[in-house]
């Protein structure tokens, strides 16, 4: 488990609707993550949750902080690049994604 690998624990992890970010975490060692990303591929969320809690022991985006999370999370980059893709999903509505075909409902 990568807490158990990173040697973190956060304190609390919230699922939130926020419009302008997919993931943060506080100072206070909280995680929270934007609900949307259940519309998002396995290796992204993989990545986030990464990169989330990487910043307990590195909370910059130093190349230090960055290549810890690539060795923590192979598809990064490929990971990365879905999100900036996405981006604009960031303000999507429940309501929008509960209408969807189910068979469409997934982001491409
Ligand atoms: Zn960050």
């Amino acid at each position: 488990m990568l807490t158990v690998r990173l040697r973190q624990t956060p304190r609390r992890v919230y699922v939130m609707g926020q419009r302008t970010r997919w993931g943060n975490c506080s100072a206070e060692r909280n995680l929270s993550f934007n609900w949307r990303l259940i519309l998002a591929p396995e290796f992204v969320i993989r990545y986030l949750v990464t990169h989330e809690a990487v910043h307990f022991a590195i909370p910059d985006h130093s190349a230090k902080f960055w290549l810890t999370v690539q060795s923590l999370c192979r598809e990064t980059e490929r990971a990365k690049q879905w999100l900036c893709r996405h981006r604009a999903q960031l303000t999507v509505d429940l309501g929008e994604v509960l209408t969807r075909a189910p068979d469409s409902g997934r982001l491409r």
